[in-house]
């Protein structure tokens, strides 16, 4: 394989990566790349899928386990704080601002 080239596994009716810049539409490309700073600390690895990183069957798209169910991958975090930390650590709900390929 080329160098900078990399197979992920993804969901086949995940959505296909928008353009960088454009909204988040849980395509999973970035999560199943390499791990966020956060998923990094939880999946105990700097490359390959996150361990957090969840389907959603209903909503048809990727979501972030640590945000959807911060009980389960961060249960030290006091409950009222939890959303509002891991969407800082993650950034969530920014454009998406994976500078990759998909092909
Ligand atoms: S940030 Fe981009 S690559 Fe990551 S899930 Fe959202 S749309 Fe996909
Ligand atoms: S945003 Fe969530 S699922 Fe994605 S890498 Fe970070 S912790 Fe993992």
């Amino acid at each position: 394989m080329p160098p900078g080239v990399h197979t992920v596994h993804l969901h086949a009716r995940a959505p296909a990566k928008p353009p960088t810049g454009l909204a988040c539409n849980g395509c999973g490309v970035c999560c199943a790349l390499e791990p966020c700073p956060l998923g990094m600390w939880l999946s105990r690895r700097r490359c390959g899928a996150c361990v957090a990183l969840a389907w959603s069957g209903e909503e048809r798209r990727y979501r972030c386990g640590a945000l959807a169910e911060p009980a389960r991958w961060l249960p030290w975090l006091p409950r009222a704080w939890a959303p509002r930390l891991v969407r800082r650590w993650i950034a969530a709900g920014v454009a998406c601002d994976a500078d990759l390929e998909a092909g």
